[in-house]
């Protein structure tokens, strides 16, 4: 190796095959199946399909099986993932994918029911959606959930609908949801698309919400405060207790954005401290993938006072003894999702629930915390700490320190690639000063060994800053793809192929 790459630990150069798109594979007349022989009568297409038969598929890719898997199993080689090393993106807790998950939702009557089953032939299907629901209750310590949403964002949708529902109902027209300026930007979308005024709510310098802003901002006008705790520096709000009668006080309500509940799970219980309306995101906290932009599930808990508004359907036991929906519900906001939710995803979540029971969950935030607070340890010295709270389940420092010689949390990041990890987070939470936060979560599922490689990492390239900016503000310099120009990639996306003769003449 290089003297650029002597202290990188975890990964050395290896040789990675280019790879063209599947469209410029193609060769007319290839195909990747042979049908058998027809057995049937042959029938008119036209007359059949009318004006809805189309005469060819268009520009599609003719190629064999064989490029076919090659096509994907080389692109798939260029990815990092979860399965090749830690992926400490913050806020996203990118922990394992335990495979007993997976062998759960392949079993056949799971993976092949249909959403149209008759409930007497669905039971089972109901009961791991009934299971999931009565655990997710216990854990959030909620009175009832709806396990419809697809993701965080789509939970916070159907909860401030909720929220908005209830005051409907009780005839108060309030127009404004109070949001912290260390909030997910979700939140603050949330507010407006369901069409309330945003007001933001300053935090102090411990990185909490501050009362006394707090109480002078809530009113009658105020529906709710939209919470992320631990929040997005990874602090608890130590005066959750005091916030939540602030809001309440006024007739106001909170919603906990619960991405951060893997901090929480079997210590501490939102319905406890006062939340009224909180989401979950499966994919996160309870190990589901991420998925390459879903499946994710975003279940919504609630306390009593919401439940008359849920989306139907909603899970009932009957007076027999067997699980069934229920549609009657006058006073629902309605559907948010087709069918029930992602199915698979609850199943996954329910499986790495029970695999763990109680006290795996417990250990499991224990873990979680502790992990993140080995790194702000073996870190602090050489990455500055903008908020001392006591870290939970991540911690985030600041750039401060590298800026001075002209790196930033970018670049850092960047760098961080050749040696061997995915980035963290970068920016996010914007009230770390100057877009300077470097938001790491390790996860519970990290052991020790990669950590520290991690460490390793990180500490090496905070000694680059000081000798070598150029090394990192060029960087990556080991990754198949060099560094890109991000704003042209978001300003003027290209997102699809377009043959040659047609390309040179049109405009992506
Ligand atoms: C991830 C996240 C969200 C959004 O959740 P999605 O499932 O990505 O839609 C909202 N708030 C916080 C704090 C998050 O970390």
């Amino acid at each position: 190796m290089s003297d650029m790459n002597s202290k990188i630990k975890k990964v050395t150069k290896h040789i990675s095959q280019n790879e063209g798109l599947i469209f410029e594979r193609s060769s007319a007349g290839k195909a990747a199946y042979k049908l058998p022989p027809l057995d049937v009568p042959e029938v008119d297409a036209a007359k059949v399909l009318g004006s809805a038969l189309r005469d060819g598929l268009g520009n599609m890719p003719e190629v064999s099986e064989f490029e076919i898997i090659r096509h994907f199993t080389r692109l798939s080689t260029w990815n990092y993932a979860i399965d090749l090393g830690m992926y400490p993106l913050g806020s996203c807790t990118m922990k394992y994918n335990a495979r007993v998950n997976e062998v759960v939702v392949r079993m056949d009557g799971l993976a092949n029911a249909h959403p149209y089953l008759p409930e007497k032939a669905a039971q089972g299907a109901l009961r791991v959606m009934k299971d999931l629901s009565d655990a997710l209750i216990e854990i959030t310590g909620m009175d009832a959930i709806t396990l419809q949403p697809a993701a965080g964002a789509h939970g916070e949708m159907t909860g401030i609908m909720l929220v908005r529902a209830y005051f409907d109902a009780k005839g108060e027209k309030r127009r404004k949801v109070l949001i912290p300026d260390s909030a997910h930007g979700t939140n603050p979308a949330t507010a407006a698309m369901c069409g309330y005024q945003v007001e933001n709510l300053k935090s102090n310098s411990k990185g909490m919400v501050d009362i006394e802003s707090l109480a002078a901002q809530m009113n009658e006008d105020v529906a709710a405060l939209m919470l992320t705790n631990p929040n997005t520096l990874g602090v608890f709000e130590e005066d959750i207790h005091k916030i939540a009668d602030l809001m309440h006080a006024k007739g106001g309500l909170l919603y906990m954005d619960g991405a951060n509940m893997n901090a929480l799970v079997g210590k501490a219980r939102p319905g406890d401290f006062g939340v009224d309306v909180m989401h979950l995101n499966l994919h996160k906290t309870f190990s589901t993938p991420h998925g390459g932009g879903g499946p994710g599930s975003g279940p919504v808990a609630i306390k009593k006072h919401l439940e008359p508004y849920l989306p139907t359907p909603v899970i009932v036991t009957k007076k027999d003894g067997t699980l069934g929906f229920d549609y009657d519900r006058p006073k629902t906001i309605g559907r948010v999702k087709a069918f029930y939710g992602n199915f698979g995803m609850h199943v996954r979540a329910l499986a790495y629930i029970l695999a763990n029971g109680p006290d795996g969950l417990r250990q499991t935030t224990e873990d979680a915390v502790l992990n993140a607070n080995y790194l702000r340890k073996k870190l602090e010295d050489v990455y500055e700490l903008p908020f001392k709270s006591p870290s939970m389940h991540e911690v985030v420092f600041s750039h401060r320190l590298q800026a001075a010689n002209g790196v930033k949390t970018g670049d850092i990041a960047k760098r961080l690639i050749d040696y061997g990890f995915h980035p963290y987070t970068t920016a996010f939470p914007m009230i770390v000063a100057d877009h300077g936060a470097i938001m790491i979560e390790p996860t519970e599922s990290e052991p020790k060994e990669e950590l520290d490689l991690f460490i390793d990492a990180m500490r090496s390239i905070a000694e680059e800053a000081a000798t070598n900016p150029e090394i990192i503000l060029t960087a990556p310099h080991n990754a198949r793809v060099q560094r890109m120009d991000e704003v042209t990639a978001n300003r003027k996306p290209v997102l699809r192929w377009k043959p040659e003769s047609k390309s040179a003449t049109e405009k992506p």
